[in-house]
């Protein structure tokens, strides 16, 4: 049988948004795609691999807008997939990772349409590659984690600080940037150091990149000062550190 038959429904992993980090397997389907339901997050250069004769709907949310949105998205891929289209769903970074995924599988599932997931490179791994570091470090960062702090909308933000702050984790905060303070505040109360590294990757992969490091307690003034209104991604630990910790301490012997 075909990878992908008409009538049916590819969740796409369209990774941080330079095209060549799109898989091999995004790429083809793309190709054969009839129609592409894309989010904001997806970059030009991607969008620019659709077949001329596929139908671009740019369904973009953006943190704020209510959760109807969502079911609206299911049920124009699901209606496009039952007029026997071959229907793309193309998600920024890993569609499995913060992407509403789930609903639309259920959607899919639900309406008898045949729905798969091709991966894609997610932003905490575009942005340690933009970096030159490695999310996880021998003996000091043993534990990676992925954690959104984005609230819905009127709600605050409920997280287990406590659990969080692991000095010996990386920590990857998606949609971190307008929680910066609470995450900073909520860490450090939580009995994470203040001179904890931080480093703030923005439209990560993207000619646009912008990439700096700070620490756990200026994070909330470098969030606000530094970064622009791409994506951001929020990189806290020791293995994100500007270098390695025994250069650090070098380099804090030679101010000393
Ligand atoms: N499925 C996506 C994440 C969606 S949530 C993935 O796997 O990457 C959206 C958040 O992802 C943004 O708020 C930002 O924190 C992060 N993000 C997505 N693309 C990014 C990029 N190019 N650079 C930095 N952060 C990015």
């Amino acid at each position: 049988m075909s990878e992908f038959p008409a009538g049916s429904v590819w969740l796409v992993g369209a990774g941080p948004g330079d095209p060549d980090l799109l898989t091999r397997k995004a790429e083809r389907l793309i190709g054969q795609a009839d129609v592409i339901f894309h989010d904001a997050l997806v970059g030009p250069g991607v969008l620019a691999l659709a077949p001329s004769g596929a139908r671009l709907v740019h369904v973009g949310k953006r943190s704020g807008r209510h959760s109807k949105d969502q079911r609206a998205i299911d049920a124009l891929i699901v209606e496009a997939a039952l007029q026997g289209r071959r229907v793309v769903r193309l998600k920024g970074g890993d569609p499995a990772i913060f992407g509403r995924a789930t609903e639309e599988l259920d959607a899919c599932r639900a309406a008898g349409v045949a729905v798969s997931i091709c991966p894609g490179v997610t932003a905490a791994s575009a942005a340690a590659a933009s970096l030159g570091a490695s999310l996880t470090l021998r003996g000091l960062a043993r534990k990676l984690t992925f954690v959104t702090a984005h609230a819905r909308s009127g709600e605050t933000l409920d997280l287990d600080w406590r659990l969080l702050a692991d000095p010996h984790a990386t920590l990857a905060v998606y949609m971190g940037k307008a929680a910066a303070a609470t995450v900073s505040r909520g860490l450090m109360d939580a009995g994470l150091a203040g001179d904890t590294p931080v480093a703030l990757v923005e439209n990560a992969s993207l000619p646009s990149e912008l990439q700096f490091h700070t620490r756990l307690d200026l994070l909330p003034l470098a969030a606000r000062s530094l970064l622009g209104e791409g994506p951001a991604l929020l990189l806290i630990g020791q293995a994100v550190g500007p270098s390695e910790p025994t250069l650090k301490a070098d380099r804090k012997a030679v101010q000393a």
